[in-house]
């Protein structure tokens, strides 16, 4: 089959030629994929450099490879990251397996949408078979279309290396995660890696088989995400080769991915899983448990229906049961934010659009399950693509509808997971609906890759008091059902396979932890005062009347943060003035005259639009028109709004918060507005009002803000996403997004400092006032009043009657003086709150 003559490969395309060394792409630069050329193109049709067969021929058309008949194997890859077009812009001219003549036409592509919409329209030409060749022209010369460009010199031995047949080893099925399948830049890597065993190793796709040492026979296996794929190997290294290749493809072979899908629970060789995996605590706690590994369930979806009415009638039945379903499941969920999702998924469940968008491809002879599929899939991915994370939220939420439908119309069981004793989840991300199917009370925590604090799975383990930690790496899934964890969801750590000393000291915390509880919940009604006999106001953050009613049974003192949005959200009009009036005495009722009622103006914008508020889309939503900013773009909103609270005065003390305030105008713009109700109402008291300090402007300018406020509360969760430019949902960077980061305190000091010299109080109402590591620090600051969400009402009060005043504040000196977060949490986590203030002074 070898020939040592050597063989001339024509220029494929008009343009200029470059080095490879030039290419802006790593993969094709370090020639991982194979040497050869780049050309940077003028004309738009890709020819044939030499006669052969079309060895792979991407479904997008923007790769090519020919084999010639000596075994030299050829690839063409037109433009950088093209195969995100997914056929856009090129027309292939050949087939697979057809043979092509030297010169012949491969593919057109249209130039400017190439290079508009890809990153790139280099075009690569790379001997992948690895032969050498020697150049026969200059780089940077212009080049024809056709004219001789590349001479490849054929060794004796051949391109492909015979390894010794011995017994075949196989890897457990993977599903393949990378969002286009193995194009070229991953199955270069793949390759390379296999290239470093000495074994014969085969990439199989169902019946057909790739040599896993070659780019193109890998290509052209044609793979695409969610393809079930098994590795195989024979030779001296064959069982190293599996289990290096097997983690790479699960990995993504140097691509970004979602999570790794492992079909199976156990794979042929387990793959390495650190001792620690670290993620971000969703919700606090620890829990000594077994992983019990939640994955998706795969769908066998039959594109062509039986009949119309057959399928139409189908999907109506499978609508109406899921329907029901999800009612029920809003009866039975574990808070009112689950109740709340679910109820979202049924108003999704009768979308329009969506349904006419179904029963359109029902109407053309497709089946109901494929018809829902394609329809809900349109749609999230449309949601996704319009940069809003809400709106992805909503894809998700559509997904996981999605889902429900198509088991009813397939008739495929819900899954029942039998849940061992101490259940630790371990998923890529829960939805809710698999959460609502599980049996609670054998669930010891959630560990999840995807996700943050504001996730579905976050959530509930909130609702449920359970710990869960997010943002883990995807290592986790690879681990055994049955594999004895330690979820560490406080220090942010899953510890795998735990040592027997570390187990009991962890029980024997648990057991302090548990008892410290029961005494927290006993004493939850006695006042939060500090040793030296400092009173702290602890309050509720709610959203329902139902949480307001837990908060007084756990010892809240008042509601420090109503989050009126909530009010607002998912639904096609905004809430009457008797509906959100009624909703804001009650929760007054419920607290009586004498509690604080601290009420918070609609808090949406950008990142959670209204129906009845249209809005162009924004590239940055959380620097965008949000809170008190939308507000005053719509002040018909906010009156009405001011209008219902107002309905409530004399039932709590009443309080009216601003949030997102910037700038003093927007607060003596809403004062304006306020002031004029009050009167058009004739109350002869106006309510107090304050603003969150969440924006750091408002933090720096506290000083000048505070004699025009009655109040200030930080909201910690924003101040800490503004100053530190950190996404506070962002799953990589919840580590470092840390309210305890020095530059935050730094910005709370000021308040407090801004607040004092006016007389006025401030409250923390963001997630940090829940922390019970920060109380000591919040205390020193100078804080009135600890905002928490309800769980924590008890475990927070306590932690203020541990401290003495004077400590916090040395503490909180010492804690200002840090260089970050970290060093502010291992100050305050060594510093027993017994210390002598004198021993904490630092030098000033
Ligand atoms: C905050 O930003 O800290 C806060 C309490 O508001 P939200 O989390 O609702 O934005
Ligand atoms: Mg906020």
């Amino acid at each position: 089959m070898n020939t040592t003559q050597p063989l001339q490969l024509l220029a494929p395309l008009s343009g200029v030629l470059m080095p490879l060394d030039s290419v802006p792409d790593p993969v094709f630069s370090s020639r991982v994929v194979g040497d050869g050329v780049c050309i940077d193109p003028t004309s738009q049709t890709l020819c044939a450099p030499l006669s052969g067969v079309i060895g792979t021929l991407q479904d997008s058309a923007h790769a090519v490879s020919i084999t010639a008949d000596n075994g030299v194997q050829v690839l063409m890859h037109i433009g950088l990251d093209t195969v995100s077009l997914a056929g856009k812009g090129f027309t292939s001219r050949v087939k697979m397996g057809q043979r092509v003549e030297v010169g012949q036409p491969l593919i057109d592509f249209d130039a400017d949408y190439v290079a508009l919409h890809a990153r790139s329209l280099l075009t690569l030409m790379l001997v992948v078979s690895g032969e050498p060749f020697s150049l026969l022209m200059n780089d940077a010369a212009c080049i024809e279309s056709g004219a001789p460009l590349l001479q490849v010199d054929q060794d004796e031995q051949g391109a492909v290396q015979e390894v010794q047949q011995g017994s075949v080893l196989f890897s457990s099925p993977l599903i393949l995660p990378n969002e286009s399948g193995l194009h070229a830049r991953p199955a270069a890597v793949f390759a390379q890696a296999a290239k470093a065993f000495d074994a014969n190793i085969q990439l199989h796709k169902q019946q057909a088989a790739a040599n896993a040492k070659s780019v193109v026979a890998i290509m052209a296996l044609q793979t695409v995400k969610g393809d079930r794929l098994q590795v195989s190997a024979d030779g001296p290294q064959a069982r190293q080769a599996i289990e290096a290749l097997e983690q790479l493809l699960l990995s993504g072979c140097g691509e970004r991915v979602e999570a790794p899908l492992s079909l199976e629970l156990a794979p042929l060789v387990a793959p390495s899983v650190p001792d620690r995996l670290r993620g971000v605590c969703a919700s606090p706690g620890s829990a000594l448990g077994v992983v019990v590994q939640i994955a998706s369930q795969e769908l066998d979806i039959e594109p062509t229906g039986t009949g119309i009415e057959i399928e139409r009638a189908a999907l109506e039945r499978a609508l109406a049961q899921a329907t029901q379903a999800l009612r029920a499941l809003q009866g039975e969920a574990a808070g009112t934010v689950q109740a709340q999702i679910f109820s979202a998924h049924e108003e999704l469940l009768e979308d329009p659009t969506l349904l006419e968008q179904a029963q359109a491809l029902v109407a053309e002879g497709r089946s109901a399950a494929f018809a829902w599929k394609t329809a809900t899939e349109a749609t999230a991915s449309l949601f996704r693509q319009l940069g809003s994370a809400l709106l992805a939220e909503r894809a998700m939420d559509l997904a996981d509808v999605g889902q429900r439908v198509l088991k009813l119309i397939l008739g495929v069981q819900e899954e029942r997971w039998s849940l061992p004793e101490q259940s630790i989840l371990v998923a890529e991300q829960l939805t809710p609906s698999q959460t609502a199917s599980l049996d609670t009370s054998r669930i010891a925590g959630f560990v999840t890759v995807g996700g943050g604090a504001t996730s579905h799975v976050a959530i509930l383990a909130r609702a449920l008091g359970l710990p869960s930690l997010c943002g883990v790496a995807q290592q986790v899934l690879a681990l055994d059902n049955g594999t004895q964890v330690l979820l560490d969801a406080d220090g942010g750590e899953l510890h795998v396979s735990p040592d027997q000393a570390l187990i009991e000291e962890r029980q024997a915390a648990n057991d302090r932890q548990r008892q410290r509880h029961q005494r927290d919940l006993e004493q939850s009604a006695q006042a939060a005062r500090t040793l030296d006999g400092h009173r702290v106001e602890v309050s509720a953050n709610v959203g329902s009347l139902r949480d307001v009613e837990q908060a007084m049974v756990l010892g809240g003192e008042g509601v420090g943060l109503l989050r009126s949005e909530l009010l607002y959200l998912d639904r096609a009009h905004p809430p009457g003035h008797d509906e959100q009036a009624a909703l804001y005495c009650a929760v007054a009722r419920a607290l009586g005259p004498e509690r604080n009622l601290v009420v918070r103006t609609l808090d949406v914008g950008g990142d959670k639009p209204l129906a009845y508020v249209p809005m162009a889309p924004e590239a940055n939503p959380f620097l965008g028109l949000r809170g008190i900013r939308l507000c005053l773009e719509r002040p018909q909103l906010l009156r009405e709004q001011f209008r219902a609270i107002l309905a409530c005065s004399g039932l709590a003390r009443l309080h009216i918060m601003l949030p997102m305030v910037t700038q003093l105008a927007e607060l003596r713009m809403a004062r304006q507005m306020l002031d004029e109700e009050v009167r058009n109402l004739g109350l002869k008291q106006a309510p107090k009002l304050g603003i969150m300090i969440e924006v750091p402007a408002a933090a720096l300018m506290a000083d000048l803000f505070a004699p025009e406020v009655d109040f200030f509360s930080i909201g910690t969760n924003d101040l800490t996403q503004y100053t530190l430019a950190m996404d506070r949902d962002h799953p990589r960077l919840a580590s470092q997004a840390d309210s305890l980061n020095p530059s935050v305190l730094r910005l709370i000091a000021r308040t407090t400092e801004a607040a004092r010299a006016h007389g006025k109080w401030v409250g923390v109402c963001g997630a940090l006032a829940s922390e019970p590591l920060a109380v000591p620090v919040l205390l020193g600051l100078g804080v009135h009043e600890l905002s928490v969400s309800v769980p924590l009402i008890p475990t927070i009060k306590a932690c203020v009657r541990e401290w003495d005043l004077t400590v916090c504040r040395a503490l909180a000196q010492q804690a200002l003086g840090q260089g970050s977060a970290e060093q502010v949490r291992n100050l305050l986590r060594t510093c027993p709150s017994t210390a002598h203030p004198a021993t904490l002074v630092t030098e000033q």
